[in-house]
């Protein structure tokens, strides 16, 4: 929500930001257009990285805002494919697997993953769930809608509650974002404690630490867009690749100046959407980074194909801490 009565109009978040180019005062103007509902550029131009959110000092959320006037301007519109797409995976029908006893309870959000991914013995007597009942719909701020993720928000945390677990983790950062800050800011009341999934991984991982073999590798981390809202975890992240052995090379674009995988960019501009792409695998091994990790199942699969072609190995963050664990090679 964006909290008019913290913004000083400095315009940073808009002349900070990488993909538009907007100078200091002209960023203060289309800022104050933004905030009085006049017409603006930024409203098409904005590719919704969600960066500015945390570029904000004064912790105002102007991204809520564009997103605000986007749906005003039924941006939506252009987005057709994808927002077809958005609506089905509400219809994704959902199941709930349990492995055993006393483990831990996941949610997939709509991906099942790939075969393996969900295999050893990180996840031994998980319960995992997943599918359209659980589907938290983050993704519609990409293409320019926030209703949606509003009016569907009570139905979500119900279903999960239904689940019946008192700790629930998720696997997309967008799941746990959700639970950890969008639905409370709904004013909905959420009965269990959403985990991230770097944390989840840390805590296992410290559990099995005599079984690590460290890794010696130089790995660069793609940060996703919903870890604007919840950069509080990010330390697991470190505290993982300390205990694995892992090497975090100094990139340019690390934290808050992270580069979006380019995913939700590929509806709006597909050519910005791969050169975004590049400039960022580019700069992980121009860092030296052998490795690219993974948090978000969206940047794994959008960073995918170009990774080798930087000579990138790119992995999801299981798949690194079990590379560790000796239960996949690499
Ligand atoms: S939202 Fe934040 S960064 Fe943007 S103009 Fe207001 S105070 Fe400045
Ligand atoms: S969400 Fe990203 S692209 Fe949009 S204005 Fe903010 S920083 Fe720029």
């Amino acid at each position: 929500m964006f909290l008019l009565s913290n913004c000083t109009e400095c315009g940073d978040c808009l002349s900070k930001c990488v993909y538009i180019e907007i100078d200091g005062e002209e960023a203060k103007k289309e800022f104050r257009n933004l905030i009085d509902g006049k017409p603006s550029p930024v409203i098409s131009q904005c590719v919704s990285c969600m960066a500015c959110d945390e570029i904000c000092l004064e912790k105002a959320n102007p991204f809520s805002l564009i997103v605000k006037r986007q749906e005003e301007q039924n941006e939506i519109d252009r987005f057709g494919k994808a927002k077809q797409m958005m609506e089905d995976a509400y219809t994704i029908p959902s199941k709930i697997e349990k492995r055993g006893e006393g483990g831990p309870v996941i949610g997939l959000c709509i991906y099942t993953g790939t075969p393996d991914l969900f295999e050893g013995v990180l996840f031994e007597n998980a319960t995992f769930f997943m599918g359209g009942e659980y589907f938290c719909g983050i993704g519609f701020y990409h293409i320019g809608a926030e209703s949606p993720v509003k009016e569907k928000a009570r139905a979500i945390v119900e279903g999960v509650t239904r689940v019946g677990a008192k700790d629930v983790v998720f696997y997309h950062d967008d799941c746990y974002t959700f639970f950890k800050v969008t639905a409370p800011e709904f004013g909905l009341e959420v009965p269990f404690r959403p985990i991230s999934w770097p944390e989840f991984l840390y805590r296992r991982m410290k559990d099995l630490k005599g079984r690590i073999r460290p890794i010696h590798r130089k790995v660069a981390y793609q940060r996703p867009c919903a870890s604007r809202y919840t950069p509080e975890k990010d330390h697991y992240v470190d505290e993982i690749f300390h205990l694995i052995g892992a090497e975090k090379p100094s990139r340019s674009y690390e934290g808050v100046t992270a580069l979006c995988c380019g995913g939700a960019v590929v509806p709006r501009d597909w050519e910005l959407a791969d050169r975004i792409k590049h400039q960022n695998l580019h700069d992980a091994s121009e860092a030296g980074a052998e490795i690219m990790v993974t948090l978000c199942p969206m940047c794994f699969a959008s960073l995918k194909k170009r990774a080798a072609q930087h000579n990138l190995k790119i992995l999801p963050l299981s798949q690194l801490c079990r590379v560790a664990l000796e239960e996949v090679k690499i």
